[in-house]
């Protein structure tokens, strides 16, 4: 399992800053910032601590099993972005 960032994200990038695996992308200083609407996260590297969670002022994130049923798709959407 792992969390998915759905479309309430801001990219605000604070739990991009928060995750200690580097699992969310992209970067504030990344070029494709500006090229994405929100930022994902990489269930290959995500180790299912919360942590993105709880700093997310607007509650975008989801443990992958709890997503809302119109926001399952946002599981493939993020695993896709780092294909
Ligand atoms: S649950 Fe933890 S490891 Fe996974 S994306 Fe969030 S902060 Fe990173």
């Amino acid at each position: 399992m792992a969390y998915v960032v759905t479309d309430a994200c801001t990219k605000d990038f604070v739990c991009v800053a928060e995750c200690t695996t580097a699992a969310i992308a992209p970067t504030a200083d990344d070029a494709k910032a500006g090229t994405v609407s929100q930022v994902y996260i990489n269930p290959d590297e995500c180790i299912d601590c919360g942590t993105c969670v709880s700093v997310c002022a607007q509650n975008a994130i989801y443990a992958e099993d709890e997503l809302p049923a119109d926001k399952a798709h946002f599981a493939e959407a993020n695993k896709a972005y780092f294909n």
